[in-house]
């Protein structure tokens, strides 16, 4: 049986462990001239190590665990997770519900008299994300800190968007703990990660390596067309092949119009499923003592910049030494908010803001920058997500696509998540199936 896999990211990798493990070898094709997917890493010339978007790995399954810690042979750091937010001025610990110490008073008195009446306040109707967290947070609260972090981050407005990616994203404090940390500067650890792992040499991409030796992996490979009923693909280099069983971990707007025979409903619903791209500026700073958080959310609409890392707390390995590496994460979406700069306002909009949060001085020399533009960054959950994604499943199902791993479940998946979604889409095919 002839398997064929697109992609080399988690997803795709995945489902080749799963199939080499049941004897079957896959071919594997990716349309970049590099493997990886998202978890590629990448060394500029200076020395500086960074990934597609920072990327670490905090998975709870053990079997992972095991496997990702094996990849590099045991050589992988486990920091302690330190995370704050920045928000007009103020450096707030994460998450701010419960670190409002030092905040405007009025702004406390607020959040915690909304966050008081709450408690006896009847479980209203939940029509969308917005009314989540006002139930949640109270009004105040949520319209200063979560909604407008979110309209940075998913481009679209709470109203827009549904709750069921929520999982453990957002901490639900209750009362003693709010008015805790409105009056204390130390608080308890309460973040949904505690520590993380990330290979000590070579990036996130480390992990995949091994798996990446292992596979008949063709690069350069962009699959253009695909025709299901006599299970042929075609690449852009004009190349083509045939094949038993596919795995797709292509984005499924992608994907679906170029499946020969997809009818027009299907097309429209497959252009509604919305995902946000990402302007990754990558900076690397003569000094080392920038930031002691590893990542920063940053709340207010005039920052360029959603988020910020810094890999050099993931692993002091991937700077040179003496210096810092910052990762800017600046998001649009072509739904809600279309890219309207180039590469270069980005870098220096970056700059600039770095520069006016104090992160960099005036006098710090600037080692590098660079631009890396992420097409899929983040599938946005918004109202037209559900059906128009029930719609596209069901016709990839009928014509035996399966789909595996972020873009293609289309879903809020982490690194590990994917990866095990290309073992069950491999676990799928060979037995027969693909929904
Ligand atoms: C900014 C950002 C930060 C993140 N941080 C973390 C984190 O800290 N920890 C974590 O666990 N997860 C993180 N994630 C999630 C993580 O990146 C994904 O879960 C995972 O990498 C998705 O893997 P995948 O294989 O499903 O998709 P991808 O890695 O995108 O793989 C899809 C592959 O398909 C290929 N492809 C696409 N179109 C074609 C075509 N036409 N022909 C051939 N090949 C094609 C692509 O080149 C790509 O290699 C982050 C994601 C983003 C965007």
């Amino acid at each position: 049986m002839k398997v064929v896999v697109i992609g080399s990211g988690m997803a795709a990798l995945g489902a080749a462990h799963q199939l080499r493990s049941e004897g079957v070898a896959p071919v594997l094709y990716d349309k970049r001239p590099f493997p990886g997917g998202h978890t590629a890493s990448f060394r500029h010339p200076t020395g500086f190590v960074f990934d597609d978007g920072p990327h670490i790995s905090f998975t709870k399954n053990e079997r992972l665990r095991d496997l990702l810690a094996e990849s590099v042979g045991g050589a992988y750091e486990t920091p302690q997770c330190r995370v704050n937010n920045h928000w007009r001025g103020h450096w707030i610990k994460h998450p701010a519900q419960c670190n409002l110490y030092g905040l405007p008073e009025k702004l406390i008195a607020e959040v915690i008299a909304e966050f008081e009446a709450l408690q006896e306040a009847p479980i209203p109707e939940i029509r969308n994300y917005a009314d989540w967290l006002v139930a949640t947070y109270g009004e105040t609260f949520s319209r200063t800190f979560p909604m407008e972090y979110g309209l940075k981050y998913h481009t679209c407005a709470a109203e827009e968007m549904t709750t069921d990616w929520l999982g453990p994203r957002l901490y639900k404090p209750d009362l003693d703990e709010v008015r805790y940390g409105a009056t204390h500067p130390e608080t308890p650890e309460v973040h949904y990660v505690s520590h993380f792992r990330y290979p000590t040499r070579g990036g996130f991409y480390s992990y995949l390596e091994p798996w990446v030796d292992d596979a008949d992996l063709y690069l350069d490979h962009e699959l253009v067309a695909v025709d299901p009923s006599d299970r042929r693909l075609h690449f852009a280099n004009g190349r083509e092949t045939d094949y038993d069983r596919l795995i797709s971990s292509i984005p499924l707007p992608a994907l679906v119009p170029m499946v020969a025979g997809a009818p027009a409903d299907v097309i429209e619903a497959a252009s509604r499923l919305a995902c946000t791209r990402c302007m990754t500026v990558n900076v690397g700073v003569a000094r080392e003592d920038i930031s002691e958080h590893q990542w920063t959310y940053f709340y207010d609409r005039d920052y360029f910049f959603t988020r910020l890392s810094f890999p050099h707390l993931f692993s002091p390995e991937t700077v040179p030494p003496g210096t810092s590496a910052i990762q800017a994460e600046c998001y649009y979406s072509d739904k809600y908010r279309p890219i309207d700069v180039t590469p270069e306002e980005c870098i220096e909009r970056v700059v600039r803001d770095l520069r006016r949060c104090g992160l960099v001085r005036e006098d710090d020399e600037i080692l590098m920058t660079e631009v890396r533009p992420i097409r899929w960054a983040n599938v946005i959950f918004d109202l037209d997500r559900p059906a128009a994604l029930e719609t596209v499943h069901g016709f990839l199902d009928d014509v035996g696509i399966r789909w595996a791993g972020r873009y293609g479940e289309w879903g809020y998946l982490w690194t590990d998540q994917s990866f095990v979604s290309g073992e069950r889409a491999a676990a799928k095919v060979l037995s027969g199936g693909t929904s």
